[in-house]
């Protein structure tokens, strides 16, 4: 492919239905009734619908499309589609090409083999797809398969959302309603509607294909279950922010035409902090369309990366010892005529709209902390919550100086001042003095405040943004929600307002931080100020049914119970489902390739001894070799018998959060006694009888 030279104005949008081509192509009354319904958030009339379908078909047509598909978001956290062609069979034996409002608008795919988490028994296989219209249609190019995407959401016969969009869009409902309640009650008659917006940052791994494919633990789990340490890591801090290495550098522009073409807004890509990782970051949308669009970017880096030879891995940590893969979920809240209300301005102090919002967040992100914790737990992110390289499992909030200093005049009365930025002065001659930002970063927070918006730091890198998301806007419109109940009903809302955010400010200075949050002060200091620190996935994915969240779900309409106990399961099943393919994989690995390897070179081994001693040359140094490598075999498979007990054990055991406990307390950590035997074996056996490739060559060889 050579588009490097394509102007990005003509690839941007250009596989898009977006507002241009629907001005382009729709008569003008469809095109305003299309803007209405979504201003009004109201559904599409037949007839509105056929026209617009008619349309897209046209415009797929001539972008070479044969097929049409309802694309949408299972609870796997991945994207399922079922395609179906445009032809239409004619008595004549011809075809036409046919596609309707009823087909964009609503498909029925069998539902049988989706997780439910007990929402609907296998029998009952109907399952519904309709349009999501608030994000837009578009043609994807797959190889030669060239096909219309139809973003939607996914429920069952009985209506329960069986999927990660339907949950984000009632929560975008949700706090539009409040928002608005709160703007309007400080004064704001103008703006129609508050919406949540999302920036994630991608994290991800690029290694060679060649590597990938000796690698059945890469092959089959996304992360390595053996590897000794590479004698060179991360520690020279050399790969943050590097130079890119041009097959690198050529994979990420092929990637960002395909995302542009896409209508998603690549814009940010460089080096991490580990050999091989890299990150990409779009401009922020709103919650709904950014969630669909990383779906795409997950996507295409994976697709993009096999032209290059290379495979992305998207997991939390591919590799042990150095850094893991993260997204971080940049989120805030904006209104339709483009206010940022969680922009501080240049007087945050007396700035009531931004400081109601944040007293919101603040609030809610306290009294929800267990919630957050639990919307990032997975089998991959254990492994990097609280492991010393990503936030702590602990939630607490950054806000910096100048907002702390705020929070601090709150809570001793008002809020009078705000503390200015000023000047970085270089020492250069030749250099204009910086314009300095008023508050630092700060790089170890969970939830940092950064400039005008939040930074949720927890999420993992293989996660949908939908579920941290959903919750996040939840919990805010909850507190929204409290705060327009006091304000609606005030006779003096200024003082009403400052008596709120006082309130809250004192009942919940706790969660904030600025300190080092990778610190065993934190710890020490996280538990005094009653903060929960839930390492384990398994126990964190135990309080979702917390009577307080039930309630939240199901007063603002974002999941009744019967859905969120659904979600618990899946989540519960789905980490016992890992951890036991990893320990299937790894007995696997171990059995058939780490042991034979092994033993192959104590043979070779026996072989030098017999040879030396024939020679009648002291072997005792080849004795010494071989009596260790025989003893690592025998620990090996002494672990391994361990691990295959467990594992067994594990498969019995009726209870879905009872068996996801045994999987972490048990099969897990047998999987650490062999692994710790096998890298012990790697380290001293030859590398030509080495079945794996190693750390140092796929960390570092391009
Ligand atoms: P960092 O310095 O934190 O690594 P990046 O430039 O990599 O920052 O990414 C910042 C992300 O935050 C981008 O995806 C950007 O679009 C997003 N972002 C910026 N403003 C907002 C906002 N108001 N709402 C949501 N996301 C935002
Ligand atoms: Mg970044």
């Amino acid at each position: 492919m050579d588009e490097s030279h394509t102007s990005i104005v003509d690839v941007f949008g250009s596989n898009v239905f977006n507002d241009v081509v629907m001005r382009e192509r729709l008569p003008k009354t469809v095109y305003k009734a299309f803007k209405d319904c979504l201003d009004a958030s109201r559904p599409l009339d037949a007839d509105v619908a056929n026209v617009i379908a008619n349309a897209m078909k046209d415009w797929a047509i001539e972008k070479g499309a044969t097929h049409y598909c309802h694309w949408f978001q299972p609870m796997t956290g991945s994207t399922a589609e079922k395609h179906d062609s445009f032809i239409s069979p004619t008595a004549e034996g011809v075809t036409i090409m046919e596609f309707g409002g009823k087909e964009l608008t609503q498909g029925e795919p069998d539902a049988s083999s989706f997780p439910s988490g007990g929402l609907r028994v296998t029998f009952e296989a109907r399952g519904y797809t309709a349009w999501d219209c608030t994000s837009p249609v578009f043609v994807k190019e797959n190889g030669s398969n060239i096909a219309l995407y139809i973003p939607s959401a996914f429920c069952s016969y009985t209506g329960d959302a069986l999927d990660k969009k339907t949950p984000l869009l009632r929560s975008m409902d949700a706090l539009n309603t409040q928002g608005i309640r709160v703007l309007r009650a400080l004064g704001n008659t103008s703006s129609r509607h508050v919406i949540a917006t999302l920036g994630p940052e991608q994290e991800y791994f690029l290694i060679d294909r060649s590597f990938y494919e000796k690698r059945f633990d890469l092959l089959l789990t996304g992360r390595t279950l053996f590897g000794a340490p590479s004698p060179r890591g991360q520690e020279m801090d050399d790969h943050y922010f590097g130079t890119l290495h041009e097959r690198v550098a050529s994979f990420m522009n092929e990637v960002n035409h395909e995302l542009w073409k896409l209508g998603v807004s690549a814009k940010t890509q460089h080096n991490e902090v580990s050999p091989a990782q890299y990150e990409i970051a779009p401009v922020f949308a709103t919650v709904n369309v950014g969630t669909d669009h990383n779906q795409l970017t997950m996507e295409t880096l994976q697709k993009v990366a096999l032209r290059h030879n290379f495979v992305c891995l998207l997991h939390e940590k591919p590799f042990a010892g150095v850094n893991g893969s993260g997204k971080h979920v940049n989120w805030s809240i904006a209104t339709n005529d483009g206010i940022n209300l969680l922009d501080p301005g240049n007087t945050p102090h007396d700035n009531m709209v931004f400081l109601v919002m944040l007293c919101a967040v603040i609030r809610a992100v306290d009294k929800y902390a267990k919630l957050l914790r639990a919307s990032v737990a997975n089998a991959g992110n254990e492994h990097r919550l609280g492991a010393n390289e990503a936030p702590p499992a602990i939630v607490s909030i950054f806000l910096g100086d100048r907002l702390t200093d705020i929070i601090r005049q709150l809570d001793e009365g008002d809020a009078k001042s705000s503390k200015k930025g000023g000047e970085l002065k270089l020492g250069i001659s030749t250099l204009p003095p910086l314009p300095k930002d008023c508050t630092d970063r700060n790089r170890t927070s969970p939830f940092a405040f950064t400039g005008n918006k939040f930074e949720f730091r927890m999420v993992g890198s293989t996660q949908s943004t939908s579920g941290p998301c959903f919750v996040l806007n939840t919990i805010v419109a909850e507190i929204l929600s409290e705060i327009a109940d006091k304000l609606e009903n005030a006779e003096d809302v200024n003082a009403c307002t400052l008596k709120l955010l006082r309130k809250i400010v004192r009942d919940h200075k706790r969660i904030v931080f600025n300190g080092d949050n990778y610190s065993d002060e934190w710890l020490v200091e996280a538990e005094k100020r009653g903060l929960p620190n839930i390492g384990s996935t398994v126990e964190s994915l135990c309080t979702i049914m917390d009577e307080k969240n039930v309630k939240v779900f199901e007063k603002h309409g974002v999941l009744s119970k019967t859905e969120l106990h659904a979600r618990q399961e899946v989540l519960l099943e789905a980490y016992s489902m890992m951890i036991n393919v990893e320990a299937k994989t790894m007995l696997n690995m171990a059995k058939r390739q780490i042991l034979p390897g092994s033993s192959r070179y104590s043979c070779r081994l026996g072989n030098a001894v017999s040879a030396v001693d024939a020679a009648g040359v002291n072997s005792n140094t080849q004795k010494n070799m071989l009596q260790k490598v025989c003893d690592l075999i025998s620990e090996l498979n002494k672990s391994i018998e361990s691990l295959e007990e467990v594992v067994e054990k594990a498969s019995g055991i009726g209870d879905v959060a009872e068996q996801a406990q045994f999987y972490r307390d048990g099969v897990f950590s047998a999987m650490e006694t062999v692994r710790e035997s096998a890298d012990e074996l790697e380290k001293i056996v030859d590398t030509d009888l080495w079945p794996l490739p190693s750390y140092a060559e796929m960390l570092f060889i391009k």
